[in-house]
Protein backbone atom coordinates (compact mmCIF):
# COMPACT_ATOMS: atom_id res chain seq x y z
CA UNK A 1 0.00 0.00 0.00
CA UNK A 2 1.52 3.56 -1.04
CA UNK A 3 2.30 5.63 2.11
CA UNK A 4 -0.09 8.70 3.08
CA UNK A 5 0.58 11.82 1.39
CA UNK A 6 0.16 15.22 3.57
CA UNK A 7 -0.53 18.45 1.93
CA UNK A 8 -2.38 20.39 3.99
CA UNK A 9 0.87 22.49 5.39
CA UNK A 10 -1.30 25.60 6.18
CA UNK A 11 -4.03 23.40 8.20
CA UNK A 12 -0.75 22.24 10.34
CA UNK A 13 2.71 21.33 9.65
CA UNK A 14 3.59 18.03 11.25
CA UNK A 15 6.23 18.72 14.32
CA UNK A 16 10.07 18.70 13.37
CA UNK A 17 11.70 15.66 14.82
CA UNK A 18 14.03 17.82 16.42
CA UNK A 19 11.22 19.42 17.90
CA UNK A 20 9.77 16.28 19.05
CA UNK A 21 13.04 14.83 20.51
CA UNK A 22 13.63 18.45 22.31
CA UNK A 23 10.10 18.98 23.75
CA UNK A 24 10.57 14.69 25.38
CA UNK A 25 14.04 16.05 27.36
CA UNK A 26 12.26 19.70 28.35
CA UNK A 27 8.86 18.05 30.02
CA UNK A 28 11.23 16.22 32.31
CA UNK A 29 14.31 18.71 32.59
CA UNK A 30 12.19 21.95 33.59
CA UNK A 31 9.69 20.60 35.78
CA UNK A 32 8.65 23.71 37.86
CA UNK A 33 5.69 26.02 37.66
CA UNK A 34 7.77 29.35 36.13
CA UNK A 35 6.47 31.67 38.68
CA UNK A 36 7.88 29.55 42.13
CA UNK A 37 10.83 30.68 43.72
CA UNK A 38 12.96 27.53 44.14
CA UNK A 39 15.20 25.76 41.88
CA UNK A 40 12.73 23.96 39.85
CA UNK A 41 10.56 27.40 39.28
CA UNK A 42 14.13 29.24 38.91
CA UNK A 43 14.89 26.70 36.29
CA UNK A 44 11.71 26.72 34.45
CA UNK A 45 12.10 30.82 34.26
CA UNK A 46 15.01 30.58 32.46
CA UNK A 47 14.24 28.17 30.26
CA UNK A 48 10.90 29.97 29.59
CA UNK A 49 12.81 33.69 29.55
CA UNK A 50 15.28 31.43 26.75
CA UNK A 51 12.78 30.38 24.15
CA UNK A 52 11.07 34.22 24.59
CA UNK A 53 14.60 35.23 23.48
CA UNK A 54 15.29 32.96 20.98
CA UNK A 55 11.40 33.83 19.25
CA UNK A 56 12.29 37.53 19.75
CA UNK A 57 15.50 37.01 18.17
CA UNK A 58 13.73 35.41 15.01
CA UNK A 59 11.17 37.75 14.92
CA UNK A 60 13.12 40.64 14.88
CA UNK A 61 11.60 42.53 18.48
CA UNK A 62 12.80 43.04 21.74
CA UNK A 63 12.11 39.54 24.22
CA UNK A 64 9.85 42.03 26.62
CA UNK A 65 7.62 42.72 23.94
CA UNK A 66 6.63 39.13 23.24
CA UNK A 67 3.97 37.30 25.37
CA UNK A 68 3.19 33.57 25.22
CA UNK A 69 -0.24 31.86 24.87
CA UNK A 70 -2.42 28.70 23.52
CA UNK A 71 -2.22 29.81 19.48
CA UNK A 72 -3.12 32.34 17.10
CA UNK A 73 -6.87 31.97 18.04
CA UNK A 74 -6.47 33.17 21.56
CA UNK A 75 -3.44 35.59 20.57
CA UNK A 76 -5.81 37.58 17.46
CA UNK A 77 -8.59 37.89 19.85
CA UNK A 78 -6.63 39.11 23.01
CA UNK A 79 -5.01 41.84 20.86
CA UNK A 80 -8.24 42.94 19.20
CA UNK A 81 -10.21 42.98 22.28
CA UNK A 82 -7.42 44.17 24.56
CA UNK A 83 -6.39 46.89 21.98
CA UNK A 84 -9.96 48.33 21.43
CA UNK A 85 -11.00 48.30 25.40
CA UNK A 86 -7.81 49.91 26.07
CA UNK A 87 -8.15 53.03 23.97
CA UNK A 88 -11.76 53.34 25.72
CA UNK A 89 -11.03 52.39 29.11
CA UNK A 90 -7.29 54.22 29.88
CA UNK A 91 -6.24 57.57 29.03
CA UNK A 92 -5.56 57.62 25.49
CA UNK A 93 -4.97 59.32 22.47
CA UNK A 94 -7.54 57.46 20.53
CA UNK A 95 -10.09 57.33 23.19
CA UNK A 96 -13.47 57.90 21.59
CA UNK A 97 -12.44 56.48 18.34
CA UNK A 98 -14.90 53.78 17.57
CA UNK A 99 -14.17 52.37 13.67
CA UNK A 100 -12.35 48.97 13.06
CA UNK A 101 -11.18 48.10 9.62
CA UNK A 102 -10.16 44.33 9.14
CA UNK A 103 -9.32 42.55 5.23
CA UNK A 104 -12.37 40.47 4.61
CA UNK A 105 -10.55 37.30 4.35
CA UNK A 106 -9.40 37.74 7.38
CA UNK A 107 -9.30 34.47 9.02
CA UNK A 108 -12.17 33.80 11.39
CA UNK A 109 -10.07 34.10 15.15
CA UNK A 110 -9.77 37.74 13.80
CA UNK A 111 -13.25 38.41 11.99
CA UNK A 112 -15.41 36.84 14.85
CA UNK A 113 -13.27 38.97 17.60
CA UNK A 114 -13.41 42.38 15.22
CA UNK A 115 -17.67 41.53 14.98
CA UNK A 116 -17.84 41.02 18.45
CA UNK A 117 -16.59 44.63 18.69
CA UNK A 118 -20.11 45.72 16.87
CA UNK A 119 -22.20 44.92 19.85
CA UNK A 120 -20.08 47.06 21.90
CA UNK A 121 -20.87 50.18 19.89
CA UNK A 122 -17.63 49.89 17.41
CA UNK A 123 -18.11 50.58 13.30
CA UNK A 124 -16.62 47.55 11.61
CA UNK A 125 -15.84 48.00 8.03
CA UNK A 126 -15.03 44.96 6.25
CA UNK A 127 -12.05 45.96 3.29
CA UNK A 128 -12.31 43.82 -0.02
CA UNK A 129 -9.49 42.44 -1.90
CA UNK A 130 -8.60 42.79 -5.37
CA UNK A 131 -9.41 39.56 -7.42
CA UNK A 132 -5.79 38.50 -6.92
CA UNK A 133 -5.78 38.38 -3.20
CA UNK A 134 -4.14 41.52 -2.54
CA UNK A 135 -5.61 44.76 -0.38
CA UNK A 136 -4.99 47.59 -2.01
CA UNK A 137 -3.36 50.45 -0.11
CA UNK A 138 -5.39 53.13 -1.51
CA UNK A 139 -8.28 51.19 -1.28
CA UNK A 140 -7.18 51.24 2.74
CA UNK A 141 -7.24 54.66 2.34
CA UNK A 142 -10.26 55.56 1.38
CA UNK A 143 -11.90 54.21 4.09
CA UNK A 144 -9.21 55.30 6.95
CA UNK A 145 -10.90 58.51 9.02
CA UNK A 146 -9.89 60.10 12.33
CA UNK A 147 -12.52 57.59 13.90
CA UNK A 148 -10.25 54.43 13.20
CA UNK A 149 -8.73 53.20 16.06
CA UNK A 150 -7.71 50.27 14.39
CA UNK A 151 -6.43 48.20 10.84
CA UNK A 152 -6.15 44.34 10.65
CA UNK A 153 -4.14 43.15 8.04
CA UNK A 154 -2.66 39.27 7.35
CA UNK A 155 0.65 38.93 6.41
CA UNK A 156 -0.13 35.49 4.29
CA UNK A 157 -3.00 34.95 3.54
CA UNK A 158 -4.07 31.33 5.02
CA UNK A 159 -5.90 29.70 1.62
CA UNK A 160 -4.39 31.90 -1.50
CA UNK A 161 -0.80 31.98 0.35
CA UNK A 162 -0.69 35.95 -1.28
CA UNK A 163 1.33 38.35 0.92
CA UNK A 164 0.26 41.83 1.89
CA UNK A 165 2.15 44.85 1.40
CA UNK A 166 2.14 44.96 5.45
CA UNK A 167 4.62 47.44 5.78
CA UNK A 168 2.83 49.95 3.32
CA UNK A 169 -0.56 49.31 4.72
CA UNK A 170 0.52 50.42 8.50
CA UNK A 171 2.12 53.40 7.88
CA UNK A 172 -1.15 54.63 5.76
CA UNK A 173 -2.72 53.51 9.19
CA UNK A 174 0.15 55.17 11.08
CA UNK A 175 -0.76 58.82 9.43
CA UNK A 176 -4.46 58.47 10.26
CA UNK A 177 -3.41 57.87 14.05
CA UNK A 178 -4.55 54.58 13.78
CA UNK A 179 -3.19 51.36 15.32
CA UNK A 180 -2.17 48.03 13.14
CA UNK A 181 -2.49 44.54 13.75
CA UNK A 182 -1.26 41.62 11.72
CA UNK A 183 -1.90 38.13 11.67
CA UNK A 184 1.10 36.62 10.88
CA UNK A 185 0.53 32.92 12.20
CA UNK A 186 0.11 31.49 8.08
CA UNK A 187 3.28 34.00 7.48
CA UNK A 188 5.86 32.81 10.18
CA UNK A 189 8.53 30.28 9.34
CA UNK A 190 7.34 30.44 5.10
CA UNK A 191 8.79 33.38 4.01
CA UNK A 192 11.19 35.96 5.86
CA UNK A 193 10.31 38.69 7.93
CA UNK A 194 10.84 40.97 10.44
CA UNK A 195 8.86 43.22 12.88
CA UNK A 196 11.23 45.63 12.98
CA UNK A 197 10.50 46.05 9.44
CA UNK A 198 7.20 46.03 9.10
CA UNK A 199 6.71 48.54 11.78
CA UNK A 200 2.88 47.23 13.27
CA UNK A 201 1.92 47.39 16.89
CA UNK A 202 0.69 43.81 17.41
CA UNK A 203 1.03 40.51 15.66
CA UNK A 204 0.13 37.28 16.17
CA UNK A 205 1.93 33.81 15.70
CA UNK A 206 0.95 30.58 16.44
CA UNK A 207 3.56 27.34 16.73
CA UNK A 208 1.59 24.23 14.93
CA UNK A 209 1.68 25.91 11.89
CA UNK A 210 5.70 25.81 11.67
CA UNK A 211 6.27 22.49 12.79
CA UNK A 212 5.75 23.09 16.62
CA UNK A 213 3.51 21.72 19.22
CA UNK A 214 -0.09 22.16 19.59
CA UNK A 215 -2.12 24.62 22.07
CA UNK A 216 1.01 27.41 22.22
CA UNK A 217 1.42 30.45 20.71
CA UNK A 218 2.30 34.17 20.95
CA UNK A 219 1.54 38.17 20.59
CA UNK A 220 3.82 40.85 19.91
CA UNK A 221 2.51 44.26 21.49
CA UNK A 222 4.41 47.63 20.87
CA UNK A 223 5.52 49.05 24.35
CA UNK A 224 2.74 51.89 24.94
CA UNK A 225 0.37 50.83 23.53
CA UNK A 226 -3.25 51.10 25.40
CA UNK A 227 -3.98 47.45 26.30
CA UNK A 228 -6.79 45.07 28.67
CA UNK A 229 -5.86 41.77 29.09
CA UNK A 230 -8.77 39.07 28.60
CA UNK A 231 -7.33 36.71 30.78
CA UNK A 232 -7.28 37.72 34.59
CA UNK A 233 -5.83 35.51 37.27
CA UNK A 234 -2.27 35.14 38.46
CA UNK A 235 -0.69 37.97 36.59
CA UNK A 236 1.26 36.15 34.34
CA UNK A 237 3.41 37.47 30.98
CA UNK A 238 3.87 40.74 32.63
CA UNK A 239 0.18 41.05 33.49
CA UNK A 240 -0.93 40.75 29.87
CA UNK A 241 -1.72 36.76 30.19
CA UNK A 242 -2.48 35.25 32.51
CA UNK A 243 -2.64 31.61 32.99
CA UNK A 244 0.66 29.22 34.27
CA UNK A 245 3.42 29.20 31.42
CA UNK A 246 3.95 25.88 28.64
CA UNK A 247 7.23 26.55 29.36
CA UNK A 248 8.29 23.29 27.45
CA UNK A 249 5.73 24.71 25.00
CA UNK A 250 7.50 27.32 24.41
CA UNK A 251 10.77 26.25 24.12
CA UNK A 252 9.35 23.78 21.50
CA UNK A 253 8.08 27.15 19.52
CA UNK A 254 10.91 28.59 19.70
CA UNK A 255 12.90 25.78 18.38
CA UNK A 256 10.55 25.18 15.42
CA UNK A 257 10.12 28.80 14.74
CA UNK A 258 14.38 28.79 14.90
CA UNK A 259 14.94 25.93 12.55
CA UNK A 260 11.88 26.64 10.05
CA UNK A 261 13.44 30.43 9.33
CA UNK A 262 17.10 28.66 9.28
CA UNK A 263 15.38 26.76 6.34
CA UNK A 264 14.03 29.89 4.14
CA UNK A 265 17.87 30.39 3.94
CA UNK A 266 18.88 27.19 2.42
CA UNK A 267 16.58 27.06 -0.66
CA UNK A 268 13.52 25.58 0.95
CA UNK A 269 11.69 28.11 -0.85
CA UNK A 270 12.55 27.80 -3.90
CA UNK A 271 12.21 23.93 -4.05
CA UNK A 272 8.58 24.11 -2.96
CA UNK A 273 8.09 27.15 -6.07
CA UNK A 274 9.40 24.51 -8.18
CA UNK A 275 7.04 21.52 -7.02
CA UNK A 276 4.26 23.85 -7.19
CA UNK A 277 4.98 25.08 -10.77
CA UNK A 278 5.06 21.50 -11.59
CA UNK A 279 1.95 20.43 -10.18
CA UNK A 280 0.03 23.28 -11.72
CA UNK A 281 1.51 22.05 -15.23
CA UNK A 282 0.64 18.59 -14.73
CA UNK A 283 -2.77 19.49 -13.80
CA UNK A 284 -3.37 22.43 -16.44
CA UNK A 285 -1.91 19.59 -19.27
CA UNK A 286 -4.42 16.97 -17.73
CA UNK A 287 -7.56 18.62 -17.46
CA UNK A 288 -9.44 22.11 -18.60
CA UNK A 289 -11.72 22.04 -15.28
CA UNK A 290 -8.84 22.74 -13.20
CA UNK A 291 -7.40 26.20 -12.74
CA UNK A 292 -5.36 28.04 -9.93
CA UNK A 293 -8.15 30.43 -8.27
CA UNK A 294 -5.70 33.09 -8.35
CA UNK A 295 -3.28 34.59 -10.98
CA UNK A 296 0.24 32.63 -9.37
CA UNK A 297 3.41 34.11 -10.04
CA UNK A 298 6.33 30.92 -11.29
CA UNK A 299 9.38 30.32 -9.18
CA UNK A 300 9.73 32.24 -6.17
CA UNK A 301 8.27 35.58 -5.62
CA UNK A 302 7.70 37.60 -2.37
CA UNK A 303 4.19 38.03 -3.18
CA UNK A 304 3.45 34.77 -2.53
CA UNK A 305 4.18 32.05 -0.25
CA UNK A 306 5.81 29.33 -2.41
CA UNK A 307 4.01 26.06 -1.43
CA UNK A 308 0.50 27.30 -1.66
CA UNK A 309 -1.58 25.83 -4.69
CA UNK A 310 -5.14 27.10 -4.84
CA UNK A 311 -7.26 26.02 -6.97
CA UNK A 312 -10.87 25.84 -8.19
CA UNK A 313 -12.32 22.34 -9.44
CA UNK A 314 -15.22 22.43 -11.91
CA UNK A 315 -18.20 20.23 -11.76
CA UNK A 316 -17.00 18.53 -8.35
CA UNK A 317 -17.54 19.89 -4.85
CA UNK A 318 -15.08 20.33 -2.22
CA UNK A 319 -16.10 17.85 0.17
CA UNK A 320 -16.69 15.38 -2.26
CA UNK A 321 -12.75 15.25 -3.59
CA UNK A 322 -11.15 16.16 -0.01
CA UNK A 323 -12.89 12.69 0.62
CA UNK A 324 -12.39 10.59 -1.88
CA UNK A 325 -8.74 11.95 -1.69
CA UNK A 326 -8.75 10.96 1.40
CA UNK A 327 -9.70 7.41 0.58
CA UNK A 328 -6.62 7.13 -1.80
CA UNK A 329 -4.34 8.88 0.68
CA UNK A 330 -4.30 12.07 0.38
CA UNK A 331 -4.62 14.30 2.54
CA UNK A 332 -5.63 18.01 1.74
CA UNK A 333 -8.17 20.85 2.23
CA UNK A 334 -11.22 22.05 0.71
CA UNK A 335 -10.26 25.39 1.74
CA UNK A 336 -9.19 26.84 5.22
CA UNK A 337 -9.60 23.38 7.96
CA UNK A 338 -11.71 25.51 10.26
CA UNK A 339 -14.03 26.17 8.11
CA UNK A 340 -13.72 23.01 5.74
CA UNK A 341 -16.84 20.97 7.68
CA UNK A 342 -19.59 23.88 6.42
CA UNK A 343 -20.83 23.56 3.29
CA UNK A 344 -20.82 27.65 2.31
CA UNK A 345 -18.20 28.76 0.26
CA UNK A 346 -15.47 30.07 2.20
CA UNK A 347 -15.42 33.86 3.34
CA UNK A 348 -12.00 34.35 1.29
CA UNK A 349 -13.44 32.71 -2.18
CA UNK A 350 -16.21 35.18 -1.85
CA UNK A 351 -14.41 38.47 -0.80
CA UNK A 352 -12.32 37.92 -4.00
CA UNK A 353 -15.89 38.59 -6.20
CA UNK A 354 -15.50 34.50 -7.13
CA UNK A 355 -19.26 32.96 -7.89
CA UNK A 356 -20.54 30.69 -5.80
CA UNK A 357 -20.73 27.73 -8.25
CA UNK A 358 -17.17 27.83 -8.45
CA UNK A 359 -16.08 28.43 -4.84
CA UNK A 360 -17.86 25.06 -4.22
CA UNK A 361 -14.96 23.34 -6.10
CA UNK A 362 -11.89 24.62 -4.45
CA UNK A 363 -9.12 23.26 -3.58
CA UNK A 364 -6.48 23.98 -1.45
CA UNK A 365 -2.75 22.20 -1.47
CA UNK A 366 -0.17 23.27 0.77
CA UNK A 367 3.27 21.97 0.34
CA UNK A 368 5.82 21.92 3.27
CA UNK A 369 9.27 20.26 4.39
CA UNK A 370 8.26 16.77 3.69
CA UNK A 371 6.30 17.01 0.15
CA UNK A 372 8.85 15.50 -2.67
CA UNK A 373 8.70 15.62 -6.41
CA UNK A 374 7.26 12.12 -6.45
CA UNK A 375 4.44 12.85 -3.98
CA UNK A 376 2.88 15.98 -6.27
CA UNK A 377 3.32 14.05 -9.03
CA UNK A 378 0.99 11.11 -7.92
CA UNK A 379 -1.12 13.72 -6.51
CA UNK A 380 -1.66 15.20 -9.59
CA UNK A 381 -2.42 11.80 -11.01
CA UNK A 382 -4.77 11.09 -8.53
CA UNK A 383 -6.74 14.05 -8.86
CA UNK A 384 -7.02 13.95 -12.48
CA UNK A 385 -8.13 10.69 -12.22
CA UNK A 386 -11.44 11.81 -10.07
CA UNK A 387 -12.64 14.18 -13.30
N1 LIG B 1 -4.75 32.91 11.79
C1 LIG B 1 -4.48 32.25 10.65
C2 LIG B 1 -4.09 33.03 9.43
C3 LIG B 1 -4.55 30.86 10.60
O1 LIG B 1 -4.29 30.22 9.45
C4 LIG B 1 -4.93 30.17 11.78
C5 LIG B 1 -5.11 28.70 11.76
O2 LIG B 1 -5.82 28.15 10.95
C6 LIG B 1 -5.18 30.90 12.94
C7 LIG B 1 -5.08 32.27 12.92
C8 LIG B 1 -5.56 30.22 14.24
O3 LIG B 1 -4.41 29.67 14.85
P1 LIG B 1 -4.54 28.48 15.92
O4 LIG B 1 -4.86 27.24 15.15
O5 LIG B 1 -3.17 28.42 16.57
O6 LIG B 1 -5.58 28.88 16.89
Amino acid sequence: MNRRVYLDYAATAPMLPEVERALCSAYTATPGNASTLYLEGRCARQALEGAREELAGVLGCAPQELYFCSGGTEAAGTLIEGIARGAQEQPDERRGRKQVICAAFEHHAVLESALSLKRQGFEVVLLRPNREGYLLPEDLAGVLSENTLLVTVMLAQNELGTVQDVASLASLAHQAGALFVSDCVQAFGKMPFSLDELAVDAACFSAHKLGGPFGVGAFYLRPGVSFLPRQLGGGQERRLRSGTQDVSGAQGFALAARLQTDELLTGERGRLALLRDSLLTQLGQGSDRIRPTILLPSGDAARQLPGFLPLLVRGIESQTMVLKLDELGFAVSGGAACSSASLEPSHVLTSLGIPKDDAYGALRVTLGRGSTAEDCERFGETLLSLL
